[in-house]
């Protein structure tokens, strides 16, 4: 079973594929974590990554084939779960094909949010620079104001999180998502989901289309 969560940025699908693998033993996958993770190593590919976030622009395709097909290695026989990429059709397509020996990518899930909602989402989120734990201004703040609640630590704001930037990532995310939609569609992949509603009802409305899709696979 190989999912995939898509959504513009701040649309909550990092919280969705949390909650998913709690319930379920997927390999996760989330290109947001890996990134990050390989923008803090003070190596070549780690300053080209960093400098790319800060700029608001996307890696390129090829890097990111590269990691992906690590994973996919590390990961051979597991259920796998996505999120974050792919973020174009070509990469979707290799993606698709790769695992085609376990029927490609079952289900897609698009988590869809408004762009007020996405920019009110994205502008009030901090990150503590110590422990990496993430806090919202407006849902869950920090207990005293700039400081991490676990650690202590300072919060800042990331680099991409900047309104000119989360302007720029949300036109570059819409512009290369809709071929990825039209695709899974076509193939009777896709769901919409409304990203606007809580968390425990998104995610209540995912579990079940997987949980089905679990018993479709083992009548087979
Ligand atoms: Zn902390």
């Amino acid at each position: 079973m190989n999912i995939l969560l898509i959504g513009s940025p701040g649309s909550g699908k990092g919280t969705q594929a949390r909650l998913l693998i709690n319930d379920f033993d997927f390999a996760y996958f989330s290109a947001g974590d890996i990134l990050r993770h390989l923008s803090k190593e003070n190596t070549p590919l780690g300053r080209q990554v960093l400098g790319l976030i800060r700029r608001g622009e996307l890696v390129s395709d090829l890097l990111m084939k590269r990691i992906l097909v690590d994973f996919l290695k590390k990961n051979k026989g597991r259920d796998i779960l996505l999120d974050g990429y792919p973020r174009n059709l070509s990469q979707a397509k290799t993606i698709d094909q790769r695992l085609i020996l376990k029927g490609g990518l079952n289900l897609v899930f698009y988590l869809r949010i408004s762009d007020r909602e996405a920019i009110r989402r994205l502008s009030s989120r901090v990150v503590c620079c110590q422990c990496g734990a993430v806090y919202n201004l407006i849902t869950s703040p920090p207990q005293k104001k700039g400081i991490c609640d676990y650690c202590g630590g300072k919060l800042v704001r990331r680099a991409d999180e900047k309104l000119g930037a989360v302007k720029k990532r949300l036109l570059i995310y819409k512009k290369e998502t809709k071929p990825i939609v039209d695709y899974f569609t076509k193939k009777g992949k896709l769901m919409f989901i409304d990203g606007e509603r809580p968390i425990k009802e998104i995610y209540k409305e995912i579990k079940k289309s997987i949980d089905a899709l679990c018993l479709d696979t083992k009548a087979i």
